[in-house]
């Protein structure tokens, strides 16, 4: 099988996983941070579980970006920037800067997640730098609305997500484990606005390629994501009776 046929089948596959996936998010919360579980087999420490699961994110695209002859035109520099000011942080730097005590992740969640980012990088990296072709994302994209706008999207969900992390990453004082209500910035309208802005920043990236891998990535992220989203904010009005009742789940004003 050729790599095109094979790229192929990965990226339908990806789309039907996902497919079943979402709905089963509903009914299966993945069991880390506060919803972690001790019924899923062994564990990793959170920092070695995250290092893991998003490490793929940045190697396998600066991977894919080295075999596709590390192209030098700006629209896959501007892609290059875009993923990995997001994923260097992710991998690198945000597993530094939780604050979770001795939690614990199971092997299993790091492992899928390891999966996910390795299959992801590939099939956006390999697209980007190789497979859509020398003239696709030629000089003239970089005039293109969507090219703009979705750079454009990408930084406003990159900004959402940076703050909605750092407001949370400092509700603990060292050495504290608990949980707190988090407020300021868009905790104003739901109680997890640093997935709304992941949401957003992959949206942004779907418009900016115009890719079926881009637009793939958008929708795990919305499988993945906004289930989770609707199992934290249950939580919060469960443990806080206090917790802002006009405050929605994941998207300000709707849902
Ligand atoms: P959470 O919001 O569950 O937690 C983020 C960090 O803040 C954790 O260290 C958590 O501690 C701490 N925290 C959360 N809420 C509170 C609170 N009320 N009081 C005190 N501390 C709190 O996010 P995730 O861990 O699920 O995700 C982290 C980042 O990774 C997010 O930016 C998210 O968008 C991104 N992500 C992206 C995915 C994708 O599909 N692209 C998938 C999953 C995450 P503790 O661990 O103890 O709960």
């Amino acid at each position: 099988m050729d790599e095109p046929t094979f790229y192929r089948y990965l990226l339908w596959g990806s789309l039907v996983v996902a497919a079943l996936i979402f709905p089963a998010l509903f009914f299966i919360t993945a069991p880390y941070g506060r919803h972690e579980a001790k019924s899923w087999g062994p564990t990793v420490d959170n920092r070695t579980g995250w290092l893991l699961m998003e490490s793929p994110s940045v190697l396998v695209f600066f991977a894919c970006f080295y075999v596709g002859g590390c192209p030098t035109d700006p629209a896959s520099l501007a892609f290059l920037f875009l993923w990995q000011l997001h994923y260097v942080h992710r991998a690198y730097i945000f597993p530094f800067r939780i604050k979770s005590g001795p939690k614990r992740m199971p092997i299993a969640i790091a492992g899928a997640g390891f999966a996910f980012t390795s299959l992801n990088a590939y099939l956006n990296g390999r697209w980007l730098f190789g497979l859509a072709g020398p003239d696709r994302y030629a000089a003239a994209w970089l005039s293109d609305p969507r090219f703009f706008l979705g750079a454009a999207i990408f930084l406003a969900g990159f900004a959402i997500n940076q703050q909605a992390d750092w407001i949370l990453l400092h509700l603990r004082k060292p050495g504290e484990t608990g949980y707190k209500i988090p407020r300021g910035g868009f905790y104003r309208w739901v109680s997890c606005p640093n997935y709304f802005g992941e949401i957003i920043e992959w949206i942004g990236f779907a418009i900016c390629t115009w890719s079926l891998p881009g637009l793939a990535f958008a929708l795990w992220t919305i499988a993945n994501l906004l289930p989770r989203a609707l199992s934290h904010h249950r939580w919060y009005r469960e443990k806080f009776p206090d917790y802002p009742t006009e405050r929605k789940a994941l998207v300000p004003g709707l849902l």
